[in-house]
């Protein structure tokens, strides 16, 4: 039996190499559409990109690719995970993208992507070949054997080729065939837990998994079915290493990772960064933009040039009252408010409330849309 890795995962041979920078939270994830030919029922896409065809890189929305160069260059990324719904549905997106990466960060900027098997062809996967893509990996349908005879194509090109699956505990045998469809033919099985999604499209729960306790998302049972499927290819001396992926590596060693990696770009002077990279700041919000109920659809609709336009008076005003240096504040043009120290904003708070702004401590993520974790209005 297997047993767990410093990264809280476990592995037979080496781990993949889009998986190694991953764990170091060196990848940035570039969403090049949600659109999917597929509808699976543990699918752990949010509501707001399954569907849509929509562009991301990592929590930012992308209208350009300046815009997923500037969050590669913010996470200091030294690679990208490609993913979706089903990047081949964009292919010619998905290219570009490819070949802007590399001709901006070089080749060793490591290019790893997932798709489905069902539009596999060879022309297709010689285009991502010659774009520059290092590593590929297929997600097999349990359901839908046709389109697994195309993973026999990948390897005519000389990349790193796996295949991915969910561990599904009642699926133990239809993995085993994937495990056996596959050898000769993968670098690396990557097997991943089987997590629960806040979403409205996957189904575990209506099917009847379970999660393993009452604050996890990890199922009940699946990583046991990992560590059976690992044993297995062991038995059957298959030559592709094994990466049974967990939801507690996502969530305590890449997610940290990487929120380390980005708040360390992002923080500014006043801000304090706990070892999980989450800031804590003050802020000084105008109340008709300030955090409480529907907050987040308020940003996406505001006038953010005419609210900072509003803060820029008022920021001057509290200077002048507070005597703080130009250092110590700055407007945030992103979620229209004032930052500042914790401390400051305690030691002025009634200063600032004079001025007609809300005063809070916030915890936030050091990600493009700053998500809150704790917001505290002070009396
Ligand atoms: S899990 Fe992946 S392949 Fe399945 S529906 Fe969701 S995006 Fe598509």
């Amino acid at each position: 039996m297997l047993t767990e890795n410093r990264y809280y995962s476990y592995n037979q041979g080496l781990l993949p190499d889009g998986c190694t920078y991953c764990v170091r939270g060196e990848k940035l994830v570039l969403f090049v559409t949600g659109l999917c030919p597929r509808s699976c029922y543990f699918c752990p896409i949010s509501d707001k990109k399954y569907g849509h065809d929509v562009i991301y890189a990592n929590e930012r929305k992308a209208a350009s690719t300046e815009d997923i160069i500037t969050e590669s260059r913010l996470m200091q990324a030294k690679g990208a995970g490609i993913t979706g719904g089903d990047p081949l549905m964009k292919l010619e997106r998905t290219l570009k993208h490819i070949l802007e990466l590399k001709k901006t960060f070089g080749p060793s900027f490591h290019l790893h992507l997932y798709t489905s098997l069902n539009f596999v062809t060879e022309k297709t996967l010689k285009r991502l070949f010659e774009a520059g893509l290092d590593e590929i990996r297929f997600h097999f349908d349990f359901d839908e054997e046709r389109f697994w005879k195309n993973i026999t194509l990948a390897k005519k090109f000389s990349w790193k080729v796996g295949a991915e699956i969910p561990c599904i505990p009642t699926k133990v045998e239809e993995m085993k065939k994937v495990a056996d469809v596959i050898a000769g033919y993968v670098d690396f099985l990557n097997l991943n837990e089987l997590e629960r999604a806040d979403n409205e499209h996957s189904h575990l729960d209506e099917m009847g998994f379970k999660t393993i306790h009452q604050y996890s998302y990890a199922t009940e049972g699946s990583v046991e079915a990992g560590l059976a499927l690992a044993e297995y290819v062991k038995e059957k001396k298959y030559s592709y290493s094994v990466h049974l992926c967990t939801a507690k590596l996502k969530e305590k060693v890449q997610l940290r990772n990487r929120m380390k990696r980005e708040a360390a770009m992002v923080k500014r002077s006043f801000d304090k960064v706990d070892d999980e990279g989450i800031l804590t700041r003050g802020a000084l919000y105008l109340p008709e933009l300030a955090p409480g109920f529907k907050y987040r659809e308020k940003l996406e609709s505001a006038d953010k040039e005419k609210m900072t336009a509003t803060l820029q008076p008022l920021l001057e005003k509290i200077k002048k009252e507070s005597a703080l240096k130009d250092t110590d504040f700055c407007i945030d043009q992103e979620k229209p408010r004032i930052l500042l120290s914790e401390f400051n904003a305690r030691k002025f708070k009634r200063k600032f409330k004079t001025s007609g702004l809300l005063v809070a401590i916030v915890q936030e993520m050091p990600t493009a849309d700053q998500l809150e974790i704790e917001v505290d209005f002070l009396d």
